[in-house]
């Protein structure tokens, strides 16, 4: 018996060595398992009920510009830690993690480049950077973005993903919403196009800035998108939160959204946007 035992011990270590980790993955929808390679392929979106996977910089910005048109910009902007703040772990080593994780330097990412031939400017935040939060990194690069879209006279194109505002920054990071709003302010007065996508999750103060002050405001199927929590809600205001509340849909159905548009047809869609709407 126990030869037996040992015999089907060492036929699941052979089996273990086989199949690579990270290979299949469950989709949190519809639960089928997922082929990771397979999944890549469609972008990350589920072929059987159609969820949006959370996707990597990297990706986005493949599915949007042409090959080859883009160019990285300010990408030697780097947070500081002028509060000297820590609250069980240093901010200086959070940051340094989410470095070496990431391999960025804040979370965004900025680029010039082209949509079906059409120049735009294109920020991509990435929520793998402690959270997607927006402290003073972020907000100089969205202002510095929008900047040079005036300039340039291009659109400005920001796929959001963020937890909110980056606490480890305080008051300095709630500045960036007033920043920020204030150029999208003066750039969308003089005629330029601003379109977020919003992804999932796109919460807090990005919600509460940027996010919603879109000339169009795009966002991608299921992607959560609100400011406070669902329980934080609930609990302020003593009532049942009604079904799909803080999803895509159901904002649209509010009015807060434009458009959702699945992930394979987004560069049509901001192409077709860009064609119509900029002269
Ligand atoms: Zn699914």
């Amino acid at each position: 018996m126990a030869w037996f035992r040992r015999k089907d011990k060492n036929i699941a270590e052979l089996g273990k060595k086989n199949i690579p980790s990270g290979l299949w993955t469950k989709c949190p929808t519809c639960t089928e398992i997922q082929y990771k390679p397979e999944l890549d392929k469609n972008y990350s979106v589920c072929r059987h009920c159609g969820h949006h996977f959370r996707v990597s910089p990297a990706i986005y910005r493949e599915l949007l510009l042409d090959q080859g048109s883009f160019q990285e910009l300010f990408g030697n902007v780097k947070s500081a830690d002028p509060l000297k703040f820590k609250s069980g772990k240093k901010y200086t080593d959070q940051l340094e993690t989410a470095m070496s994780k990431t391999n960025q330097n804040d979370a965004i990412n900025c680029y010039s480049g082209k949509i079906n031939g059409k120049r735009i400017i294109l920020g991509i935040m990435n929520f793998e950077f402690i959270a997607g939060s927006m402290g003073s990194v972020v907000g100089e690069l969205v202002s510095r973005s929008i900047d040079l879209a005036r300039e340039e006279k291009s659109p400005f194109v920001l796929v959001c993903a963020s937890g909110g505002a980056r606490m480890q920054e305080s008051a300095l990071s709630l500045m960036q919403l007033a920043k920020t709003s204030s150029k999208l302010a003066r750039f969308q007065e003089e005629g330029g196009l601003f379109i977020p996508i919003l992804t999932d999750p796109t919460t807090g103060g990005v919600t509460a800035s940027f996010g919603m002050l879109g000339d169009v405001i795009l966002a991608e199927p299921g992607a959560l998108i609100g400011f406070a929590g669902p329980r934080v809600i609930k609990q302020t205001i003593g009532e049942d939160l009604p079904e799909g509340f803080q999803r895509a849909e159901f904002l649209q159905d509010k009015g807060f959204l434009d458009h959702i548009v699945p992930r394979e047809n987004m560069k049509e869609m901001l192409s077709n946007l860009i064609g119509l709407l900029v002269s």
